[in-house]
């Protein structure tokens, strides 16, 4: 009997299977990385100049989602407020964005990240979402 074509959305969904909410994060940014260079080589033999635009714009946004998703899921290894260095994946706090604080500047910021106003959590909680 011969295999069912895999349609490439369930293939790619099928990366995403059994992550962690930060490991998802992770691999959507490479995939977006990864489609930013394919946009670019669709504009280099575009011979339309509107179009050609419109996918170097495209690869831009790509990078940029790309980039937001590296962000909001790489732990960084000190505290931004006194610079003291930070075990992962358990020490201190941080907000969504990754801006991270050690234990006793997260409880002086009241568990407010003081860059995006966004409330403060435990490493610990963050890197274990489903
Ligand atoms: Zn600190
Ligand atoms: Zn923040």
């Amino acid at each position: 009997m011969a295999n069912r074509p895999v349609e490439p959305e369930q293939a790619m969904a099928g990366l995403f299977e059994g992550l962690t909410r930060l490991q998802r994060m992770a691999l959507l940014g490479r995939l977006e990385a990864a489609g930013a260079g394919l946009y670019r080589a669709l504009a280099a033999d575009e011979k339309n100049t509107k179009a050609r635009e419109m996918l170097l714009d495209a690869a831009g946004n790509e990078e940029k989602n790309g980039g937001l998703m590296k962000l909001m899921s790489t732990p960084k290894d000190k505290c931004e407020k006194c610079g003291n260095a930070l075990s992962r994946p358990s020490g201190g706090v941080a907000c969504s964005f990754q801006c991270t604080f050690c234990s006793d500047c997260g409880t002086a910021l009241q568990h407010v990240c003081p860059n995006c106003g966004g409330a403060l959590e435990s490493r610990r909680t963050l890197e274990a979402r489903p």
